[in-house]
């Protein structure tokens, strides 16, 4: 019997749900339906280079950064994002990172990444969670590219607050000395790819790139669902 049917049978009894619209998942759609990702707008090459000069260029961390899709507040990544944040959603956050893989691969692929890294959560917020919602994400990511997820070598060391209330200065200062890095000889001239869920100010990726670096990292680049402008 086909793993279809077992798929069929199990959606019968227990029917799966997409996170971005609610609707009721057919046996083929994976975690996440196909109206929803057809509905998330397409980040572009242009907004991309736009958002990169704003966000990072100045600061010359980050080599590059690529994301699929656009943030936009109360749509469906944005459901799809607190399900993966906040129902346990693992799966979900899995899917999430091939679809990075599906749209945004090929431009990886060139940066030559010797090991993917996600913004690690303090250990108090994960101890509450009980999971890191970014790394879900990178471990879909890393395994549709053949690029190992190393979830050690960044730790964070300062609890700060929620981002999403502060101004960009605010953001950069909340943020400082936030991270520290674990195995400094894992790092020494490697190329690194750093994965959040969404990437907002670019703060929180510029301050892991600033102490990557510092300990010999080669190149960082950074990855993410969605940009919010
Ligand atoms: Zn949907």
């Amino acid at each position: 019997m086909s793993t279809m049917f077992f798929i069929s049978l199990f959606d019968f009894f227990l029917p799966r749900f997409c996170p971005g619209c609610k609707q009721k998942l057919s046996a083929e759609q994976k975690y996440i339906c196909d109206d929803c990702i057809n509905s998330i707008p397409l980040a572009t090459n242009s907004l991309i280079k736009i958002e990169y000069q704003r966000k990072f260029s100045d600061k010359k961390l980050i080599s590059g950064f690529t994301a699929p899709f656009i943030f936009e507040k109360d749509k469906e990544l944005q459901h799809i994002i607190h399900s993966i944040k906040y129902s346990k959603k693992f799966a979900v956050g899995n899917r999430l990172g091939e679809i990075i893989a599906e749209i945004s691969g090929d431009e990886i692929k060139t940066w030559r990444i010797d090991f993917i890294v996600p913004v690690p959560l303090h250990h108090l917020k994960k101890a509450n969670r009980g999971y890191n919602q970014s790394f879900y994400i990178a471990k879909g990511l890393g395994k549709s590219l053949n690029i190992p997820v190393n979830q050690s070598i960044l730790k964070r060391v300062k609890f700060t607050q929620t981002q999403t209330a502060l101004s960009l200065v605010e953001r950069q200062e909340n943020i400082g000395d936030a991270f520290k890095v674990k195995k400094t000889k894992t790092v020494k001239g490697k190329n690194i790819l750093i994965i959040d869920d969404v990437i907002t100010t670019g703060a929180t990726l510029n301050e892991c790139a600033r102490i990557l670096k510092e300990v010999g990292a080669n190149k960082i680049y950074a990855s993410s669902s969605a940009i919010a402008e």
